[in-house]
């Protein structure tokens, strides 16, 4: 196989490092997203591509709510959604609608959803036999179920609803590059075991160096597989509406943005239990609190702060042209160096005109930090830049000028967890003896997709709607097939 100039192999000793308790012991928890965070593609690229930017900021804060969510993201909007679509559904009788608030930090969607790679690839194999081992069959199996059942689902709405022009929807598949033996041994291995386990892996291909050679210009095997991108902001944007317009006699949907939640409390009286949400505009009184703030869930949940719990990390993208035509650009979206690469080329007008490719990666440049603990996407990392850019020249011969600098390049906060896995379900459940009584038993969390959350975060959204509407209601939850154990709360309690 050709030597690639990148740094390859790091995925292990980064993987070492994440479960590493940090120097500063205990772990600092997050900070509130930083005020003037860098200027994505999706959010900054055109004037109108964020109409809710602003969305209820200047609006008095609802004194109550039935349902706080905080964070407007993939998957605090998400949940709202959901809420709202079960409501439909009849999934739950109600005396008066249900209120359900959205507040936001920042921007609406200016987190990870609104400044990451855009890809919204499931996972097909690749850690099959490693989850087998640490896991079961079962378990590892419904990793890749839970992916495919998102990804169709938020596909089938955007279809459904006629909005895959308006969201540049591509269904133009992934293609993962093989770099070094060592990766493509154990692609193999993932894809021998995921198949004798029953896993369909009929729309994976494996390509051979020669034919990657000569259909895309790199001279490495890999393998496609299913994958689409999408503008993420433009797509959580039209949830929303779409939520909003729906809400009908069953629900009532708000958002505030600009509006960072600082505390939590909770009063307990004879009859009643009610939390307060406070902000740096007033406080609402509500019945139960969603985090859905992903890598900055520690602010509010301090014993998430460390390898137990989410460790926000940064992650560096860029937007930079190609120096030849989309006809030498082929559409599907790609991966590569163990997933520290990412990119896929923006559609374009015409076949003429040489596209912009949107690429990500480049923290393997920064061993051993990894940009680990870092949740300030106020700047971009040099290194993670001059990575990112030696990256697409010296994996596809003359198809990009090694001098040009990038349109645009921007960071965002991911939450990873040392398992891979976000944290789903009541926070409560995390811990084996609540310790503050019941300060967090209507408390909810979908947070640390490790920067992988667009094929995950809307199906952790239904089951934390689901799991809410349940209790309303006083119904027993029934977990669906396609949902791992594992992501469950009371599976995860912290020591
Ligand atoms: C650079 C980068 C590249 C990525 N690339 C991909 C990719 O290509 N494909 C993929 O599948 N995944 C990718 N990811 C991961 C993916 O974007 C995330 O997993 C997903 O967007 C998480 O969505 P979320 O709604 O949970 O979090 P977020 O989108 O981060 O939303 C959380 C929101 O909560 C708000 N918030 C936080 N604290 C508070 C508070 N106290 N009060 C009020 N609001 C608060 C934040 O401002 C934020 O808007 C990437 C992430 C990054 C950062």
């Amino acid at each position: 196989m050709p030597v690639n100039p990148q740094i390859l192999g790091k995925l292990e000793h980064s993987q070492k490092v994440l479960e590493t308790p940090p120097l500063e012991h205990p772990a600092p928890p997050a900070k509130l997203p930083s005020r003037n965070p860098t200027r994505s593609f999706w959010i900054d690229s055109s004037p109108d591509a964020n109409p809710l930017a602003g969305e209820g900021s200047q609006d008095p804060l609802p004194s109550e709510a039935d349902i706080c969510i905080i964070g407007a993201g993939i998957t605090g909007v998400g949940i709202a959604y959901h809420l709202i679509e079960l409501l439909n559904d009849a999934f739950l009788s109600v005396r008066r609608p249900l209120r359900i608030v959205i507040l936001e930090a920042r921007d609406f969607c200016s987190g990870a959803t609104g400044r990451n790679g855009g890809h919204l690839t499931p996972a097909a194999f690749l850690e099959f036999a490693q989850r087998q081992a640490l896991f079961d069959t079962v378990e590892a199996i419904k990793s890749y179920k839970l992916e495919q059942y998102t990804a169709s689902l938020l596909v089938k709405i955007i279809e459904e609803n006629g909005w895959a022009s308006d969201l540049d929807l591509v269904e133009g598949g992934h293609i993962n590059l093989l770099f070094t033996e060592k990766e493509a041994t154990s692609a193999h291995k993932d894809f021998n075991m995921a198949r004798q386990a029953q896993l369909n892996l009929d729309r994976v291909e494996w390509l051979s160096q020669e034919e990657v050679k000569e259909e895309y210009g790199a001279p490495y095997p890999g393998f496609r597989e299913p994958g689409n991108n999408v503008w993420p902001l433009k797509l959580v944007t039209k949830l929303y509406q779409h939520a909003q317009a729906h809400a009908g006699k069953y629900a009532s949907l708000s958002l505030h943005t600009r509006t960072p939640v600082t505390a939590v409390t909770h009063e307990t009286t004879d009859n009643s239990s009610t939390y307060t949400v406070v902000t740096n505009r007033g406080s609402i009184s509500c019945s139960r609190v969603v985090h859905a703030t992903n890598a900055y869930a520690s602010y509010l949940l301090p014993f998430l702060a460390g390898p137990d719990g989410i460790i926000p990390t940064r992650g560096q993208v860029m937007a930079t042209r190609a120096s030849v035509g989309s006809d030498q650009i082929k559409k599907p979206s790609w991966s590569g160096n163990e997933g520290f690469a990412y990119w896929f080329p923006r559609p374009v007008k015409d076949d003429t005109e040489n596209p912009l490719i949107i690429i990500g990666g480049g923290r393997e440049a920064v061993a051993p930090s990894y940009e680990l603990y870092v949740d300030d996407d106020s700047e971009t990392h040099p290194l993670v830049g001059k990575a990112l850019r030696e990256f697409l020249p010296s994996v596809f011969e003359s198809k990009y000028d090694p001098d040009s600098e990038p349109e645009m390049e921007w960071s965002g906060i991911m939450g990873y967890t040392k398992m891979g896995d976000p944290f789903v379900g009541p926070v409560a459940d995390l811990f084996i003896a609540n310790p503050d009584g019941d300060l967090y038993k209507k408390q909810y969390i979908a947070a640390g997709y490790t920067g992988h959350g667009m094929p995950r975060a809307f199906g952790c959204a239904e089951v934390i709607a689901q799991m809410i509407l349940a209790e309303i209601s006083g119904k027993e939850w029934k977990e669906p097939d396609w949902l791992p154990q594992r992501y469950l709360t009371w599976n995860r309690r912290i020591e």
